[in-house]
């Protein structure tokens, strides 16, 4: 298909476009998706490198788009009280080439927060009419883990029996078992067994930088093949300008740089944005027009706003004896929702989860981690490693992060991307909220720690990693506090529709991905029943 009209135009290949052209292909819709980053060959990632903790920490696979510089990345400038540090990856797959890949689902409370706790906005969705496609996103992506968990709601059994939990998960759940707390095997989105085509981990442990053999469920292995065999169109190097309108102020389509560096006009029927929580509300508001001066769908000035990320800190304990957590897959091994629903005697609302993770390698250990300063240089140096490596035993906090107008991503006056388009900026404020929340967090990790016999305990304090990006273009059913209706379809343009992170109404105390996976399969099905009103 050259730039012929297409049904639906999806922008962005990641987590959320990715599902929603698989399933418009399926139930037949024309689809043409363009994104502005290629795919990337396994064998160019760092993990499968001896060097690979030195090529983390610098070029092309760098977490940080400002660090790393492809030609297909764009910068963002980050700014506020507590600057976040935005983390992405811009390739067919999206940030799943980058993440981590622990699996976890939305409570039921997370979509009523305002009716339980009187905080933020209720989502206009409820957990059980995301259910099912919490199990079909399962399904299609092949994750790993243990039905039964008594702090969620019952799922069917796992696509794939749980990863091993390794020492770490062992000797953590024994200093959870003390305490009498919550504790579960952890819901990975890696494969523990050949599944769906794919091979089962090899344990081989460096899936945050890719992983080599497809086990990790990055898009570019799980939804992509699939869709494209059905005939979903993928434009590789096609960085998104604006969206175009017409004179009736309906989406008309895109204008896009191709790979030459040319611009192109790619028209479709429907239009939905799937760029994430920090490039969907840049190409919005870099779509202005006469009709959307204040850029596109964005009468309630809130595009951009709500920016949530979650809150993290990392609480890491010495163990007295040699325990290699630096092997297995990273992943989450085990995780605890012993604190997640509000409890009001804490003095805060909503909860954490903590999330037992692997560590690195011996080299980072030596520099400056999250949970630990880097290590003394000079004589002391050997001395401390051999006290700490292999020994770390790590717990992650992870926070609720609730909605603030203030935490925002805008558009840089100054800084552009390659092609002259302008940057993002995104500011950052921790709120009163979090910080009491997370002190808690880290007091009971320390509580953890202690009593999985932990000697030493390191804790490197709040930190902005935002690797989460959600909130810039929030859904609910009041147009003047929201961007976008429960089926995703902006309030001011009827065919358009915003599918990824930004259109969350909350975050929740775990990761996203599931749950944007989940909300991309649904709006597919909303958008087909919907199909007459394509024009
Ligand atoms: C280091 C790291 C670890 C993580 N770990 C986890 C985890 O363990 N669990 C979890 O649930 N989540 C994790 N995440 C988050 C997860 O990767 C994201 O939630 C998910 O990928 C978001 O999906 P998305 O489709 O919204 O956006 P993305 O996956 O970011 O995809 C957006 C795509 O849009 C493209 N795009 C953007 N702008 C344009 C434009 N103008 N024109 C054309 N294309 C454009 C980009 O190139 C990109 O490919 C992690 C992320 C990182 C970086
Ligand atoms: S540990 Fe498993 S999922 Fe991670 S990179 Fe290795 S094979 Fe892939």
């Amino acid at each position: 298909m050259g730039n012929e009209r297409a049904d639906v135009l999806v922008i962005g290949s990641g987590a959320a476009g990715a599902a929603l052209s698989k399933r418009l292909t399926d139930l037949g819709a024309k689809v043409v998706c363009l994104e502005q980053g290629d795919w990337i060959n396994p064998a160019d990632y760092p993990s499968t490198r001896p060097d690979w903790e030195i090529s983390i920490r610098r070029g092309p696979f760098h977490v940080s788009p400002n660090i790393r510089r492809r030609p297909e990345d764009y910068p963002v400038v980050e700014l506020g009280k507590d600057p976040p540090y935005v983390q992405m990856f811009n390739a067919v797959g999206g940030s799943t080439i980058h993440y981590t890949a622990h699996f976890p689902r939305f409570h039921p409370s997370d979509f009523r927060v305002r009716t339980l706790d009187g905080v933020a906005d209720d989502w206009p969705i409820s957990y059980s009419e995301l259910e099912p496609y919490y199990d079909m996103n399962d399904r299609e992506m092949g994750v790993a883990g243990l039905a039964g968990d008594p702090a969620n709601p019952p799922r069917p059994e796992r696509p794939t029996p749980p990863l091993p939990i390794g020492p770490l998960g062992e000797e953590l759940g024994r200093g959870f078992d003390k305490l009498g707390w919550h504790w579960w095997v952890a819901e990975n989105g890696i494969i523990s067994r050949p599944y769906d085509g794919r091979p089962g981990c090899d344990l081989h442990g460096k899936c945050t930088y890719g992983c080599p053999i497809g086990a990790k469920a990055s898009a570019d292995v799980t939804y992509w093949p699939k869709a494209l065999k059905k005939g979903a169109v993928l434009k590789t190097w096609a960085r998104v300008r604006e969206i175009s309108v017409d004179e009736k102020g309906m989406a008309r389509g895109a204008i896009y740089h191709d790979r030459q560096g040319a611009l192109q006009e790619q028209l479709a029927k429907v239009v939905a944005i799937c760029c994430n929580g920090v490039g969907t509300p840049r190409l919005l508001l870099n779509s202005k027009s006469k009709l959307f001066p204040a850029g596109l769908a964005n009468s309630s000035g809130l595009v951009g706003r709500n920016f949530m990320m979650h809150a993290w800190q990392q609480v890491a304990g010495v163990s007295s004896e040699a325990i290699d957590t630096t092997v297995g897959p990273r992943g989450v091994a085990v995780a605890s929702q012993q604190f997640y629903e509000t409890d009001f005697k804490r003095g805060f609302v909503r909860g954490y989860s903590f999330q037992a993770s692997p560590t690195f390698g011996p080299l980072s250990y030596a520099w400056a981690g999250y949970a630990a300063p880097a290590l003394p240089w000079g004589a002391d140096h050997h001395r401390t490693f051999r006290q700490r490596f292999p020994r770390l035993l790590s717990i992650w906090v992870q926070g609720e992060d609730l909605p603030m107008e203030s935490n925002r991503v805008e558009l840089d006056p100054e800084v552009k991307d390659s092609s002259g388009i302008p940057a993002p900026r995104v500011t950052y404020a921790h709120s009163e909220n979090t910080r009491r929340l997370m002190e808690h967090g880290a007091a009971r990790a320390r509580e953890v720690l202690q009593a999985a016999g932990c000697t030493e305990i390191l804790d490197g304090g709040l930190h902005q990693p935002a690797w989460h990006l959600m909130g810039t273009a929030r859904m609910g059913n009041d147009s003047r506090k929201s961007v976008v209706n429960a089926w995703h379809q902006a309030h001011d343009v009827k065919n358009l529709f915003i599918v990824d992170g930004s259109s969350f109404t909350t975050a929740a105390a775990v990761n996203p991905t599931s749950t944007i996976g989940a909300l991309a399969l649904r709006c597919a099905d909303g958008m087909w029943e919907r199909r007459r009103d394509w024009t």
